[in-house]
């Protein structure tokens, strides 16, 4: 079968990247269609779980901090033109702090110069307002009162669906790698599709070093991440919003959030698991994370020590050496883009990484050295959190 119409950009990958992308050339009147291989935000996906923190801390990384207040008023946006569903969710995000921390400090300083309202908090009244969390090892907090989280899923699912409102075509089907040099006509799927574009953004995660592996076999990681979701004791209202936020540990490298439409309190640790294939990976967690988990929870939650597993899930972050972001042309392929390298961070900047792929394409603006192929290394020295 062979498709006649000739799109203006084909983005493969509706992951939260490639949704907002498709979603910001749509908006600018551009032929966009959006496909991808298992459906939108779907289990495999990194876009496909359940939550995602939004957040303005980011040490001395300005442009995250600014990226993400970009994000945030554009989400909040897009949710107030539908109705029906609360898919932002301003619980605050508490972060907690041990001994001299450099970069809590650094956060402090940023914040205040982007102008995001936060508090400082000391242990003392710490233990005051949250009761329910064990502060030993903790000496600072800082509270965002405005972040919080994003029902991340379905967020991307009302992306897509706005995307297509504003004339976006969208399809399932997988893409195949565009062959030779230069500048690329079409791709082919595999149903025996072409699909004909003048521009291909490739926003597949995880996924971009499959397909391309001569380019980003060797410059993405993909990395196991086990998540979990603590049942709450009857009644209790102790892990739920208001008197529970968003938490961060630094120094322990985990973070959860309250018990959010009742699945419970989500915890999991932010370091980076072996390298996986999405595609095939095991999605049931390990018999150790339980383990490491629930000895973690007993310190962090006392009241949560012999609490149920209600949930989990097995994901994958799509790193890169350093943790910036990958927005970049292919280096043989003049009309072909990369996007991705979200390295456990990247969903909360859908908005501004679609704006700025946009911004690329259609008006040619200034590349950020920090999001360029050529900084992307091909071991892992991660700088970015
Ligand atoms: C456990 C976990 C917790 C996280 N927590 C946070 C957080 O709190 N805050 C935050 O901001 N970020 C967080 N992140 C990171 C964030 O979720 C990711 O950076 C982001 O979702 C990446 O989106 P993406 O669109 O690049 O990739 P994906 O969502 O993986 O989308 C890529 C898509 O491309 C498609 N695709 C691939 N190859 C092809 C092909 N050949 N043809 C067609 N389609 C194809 C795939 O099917 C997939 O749907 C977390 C990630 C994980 C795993």
């Amino acid at each position: 079968m062979n498709s006649q119409r000739t799109f203006d950009v084909a983005v493969i990958g509706a992951g939260v990247f490639g949704a907002w992308t498709a979603w910001h050339l749509a908006k600018r009147g551009k032929r966009v269609v959006l496909i991808d291989a298992y459906g939108v935000a779907h289990s495999r996906a990194s876009s496909g779980g359940e939550t995602r923190i939004i957040r303005m801390g980011y040490g001395a990384d300005e442009i995250y901090t600014r990226w993400s207040q970009r994000s945030l008023v554009q989400w909040k946006e897009l949710f107030a033109a539908r109705t029906q569903e609360a898919l932002f969710q301003e619980t605050g995000v508490l972060w907690l702090s041990g001994g001299d921390d450099a970069r809590f400090r650094q956060t402090v300083a940023t914040l205040t110069r982007c102008g995001v309202p936060f508090e400082q908090i000391d242990v003392k009244a710490l233990e005051k307002r949250f009761p329910q969390i064990g502060f030993d090892g903790i000496t600072a907090g800082l509270l965002e009162p405005h972040s919080g989280a994003l029902m991340a899923r379905r967020a991307v699912a009302a992306v897509v669906e706005e995307a297509i409102r504003l004339g976006a075509e969208y399809r399932c089907a997988q893409v195949l790698r565009p062959p030779g040099s230069g500048r690329a006509n079409e791709v082919a799927t595999n149903h025996g599709e072409n699909i004909a574009a003048g521009q291909f953004v490739f926003a597949c995660g995880p996924w971009l070093g499959k397909v391309f592996p001569d380019v980003l076999g060797a410059r993405i990681f993909p990395s196991r991440q086990e998540v979990f979701f603590f049942g709450v004791p009857a009644g209790d209202g102790r892990f739920a919003p208001p008197a529970l936020p968003t938490f961060l540990f630094q120094g322990d490298e985990s973070y959860g959030m309250p018990d959010l439409e009742t699945r419970g309190l989500k915890i999991a640790l932010d370091r980076h698991g072996e390298r996986i294939d999405p595609d095939t990976q095991s999605r049931i967690v390990s018999a150790s994370a339980i383990e490491e988990i629930r000895h973690y929870v007993a310190r962090r939650f006392p009241a949560l020590r012999d609490a149920p597993i209600v949930e989990t899930r097995v994901c994958q972050y799509e790193n890169t050496s350093s943790g910036d972001f990958l927005i970049d042309r292919h280096p043989g392929m003049e009309n072909v883009w990369f996007v991705g390298g979200g390295s456990g961070h990247g969903f909360k900047h859908g908005p501004a990484v679609g704006e700025y792929v946009t911004g690329r394409i259609l008006d040619r603006i200034e590349p950020e050295p920090r999001f360029s192929l050529a900084t992307k290394a091909r071991t892992q020295n991660r700088a970015v959190f």
